[in-house]
């Protein structure tokens, strides 16, 4: 199935990304705490004529976070490394990238949780000291050499802030997490978007696409796109509100963007196992997707929607969930709170 929603990267997404992607923190929508930070940080190391600390940022995918690393480095005048934690899987991998660097670049690793653990330890000295320890020869006769680097600026990303294992974690200097956006910032990354495409759109239009975006600049961008495409077939090239209805209505999610997969979670723990809690595993299993992909984009949504909750035992739909599918509220069940 076309799975709209996914906020992991897709191959139509790379032409799209490039031409959309804010290139300066002023053109960055939202996160503000962020981006106070942030500034702050790199206005202090360039008035010391400093390198910038190592920097971690987290949070679910198509929020930004290749984005903030891209800004970063454009604003600190540097260039950029681009990498990610599956593409390095031996320590000289790494020691390739990190030894063509230059003073103050970023080193922009995505999905750091899943560099292995030797090239973890690599990694240690490196971002603590800018030594790289290189093993020559093996056995009783190998030689440790250590390499000095120059200082440069490592900005990890992850999805998952608790897979990183804490020596990892410690040696960042600042870390920050990305929310969700609110739907006044999904418009103004649209209306900065239609403009940048040359789309011309109403306002009662893109606020339907934004209700459907999760939260989501990528996911945004992606429904932007294919609204833009039904307006010139099937309109006259205008995002009107009729229009947008129209389009997005023939994709298949829901009014606040919930998908097949999203409505299959919620139904399995409401009608198979009576609202939970139920482990992810078990979700996995009866709707026959990975763990992995439910835990970094579908439930993350869910959860800020406040549908689902974590428990120490499993997961538990909400009262929310059951009025969004139309499902009757079990009698009997602790009361919560009704959005009705
Ligand atoms: P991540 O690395 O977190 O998966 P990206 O940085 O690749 O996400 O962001 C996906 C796309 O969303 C970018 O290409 C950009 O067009 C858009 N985007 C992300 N954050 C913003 C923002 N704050 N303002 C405007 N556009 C954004």
């Amino acid at each position: 199935m076309e799975r709209i929603i996914s906020a992991k990267p897709r191959a139509e997404d790379i032409v799209l990304d490039k031409g959309l992607r804010p290139k300066h923190l002023v053109d960055f929508v939202g996160q503000e705490k962020v981006k106070e930070n942030l500034k702050i940080a790199m206005a202090a190391a360039q008035g010391r004529g400093e390198t910038l600390d190592h920097i971690l940022l987290y949070g679910p995918p198509g929020l930004g976070k290749t984005t903030l690393a891209y800004i970063i480095a454009a604003e600190m005048g540097v260039n950029i490394k681009i990498t990610s934690g599956p593409a390095i899987e031996r320590p000289g991998d790494i020691a390739a990238i990190i030894t063509n660097l230059n003073k103050g670049d970023v080193l922009f690793i995505d999905e750091i949780h899943r560099l292995g653990r030797v090239v973890e330890e690599v990694l240690y000295p490196v971002m603590e000291d800018f030594a790289l320890d290189i093993v020559m020869g093996k056995g009783a006769g190998a030689r440790s050499l250590r390499l000095n680097l120059p200082r440069f600026t490592l900005v990890g990303a992850t999805t998952r802030f608790a897979l990183l294992s804490p020596p990892l974690r410690d040696r960042f200097g600042a870390v920050y997490r990305l929310d969700f956006y609110d739907q006044s910032a999904i418009e103004v990354i649209l209306a900065r978007s239609a403009r940048l495409l040359g789309i011309e759109a109403e306002k009662r239009g893109l606020e339907e696409i934004a209700k459907r975006a999760r939260g989501t600049p990528r996911v945004a961008n992606r429904l932007l796109k294919r609204v833009r495409d039904y307006a010139q077939v099937k309109g006259k090239g205008v995002i009107t509100e009729k229009i947008a209805l129209e389009a997005l209505g023939r994709l298949e999610i829901d009014t606040i963007g919930l998908d097949e997969i999203d409505h299959k979670i919620l139904r399995i723990i409401i009608e198979k196992f009576n609202g939970g809690p139920v482990g992810l595993d078990t979700i996995a299993a009866a709707i026959s997707e990975e763990a992995d992909t439910i835990m970094d984009v579908y439930e993350p949504y869910l959860l800020q929607l406040s549908f689902m909750e974590r428990t120490p035992r499993g997961r538990v739909a909400t009262r929310f969930a059951y009025e969004h599918l139309e499902l009757p509220y079990p009698r009997g069940k602790p009361d919560q709170p009704s959005l009705l």
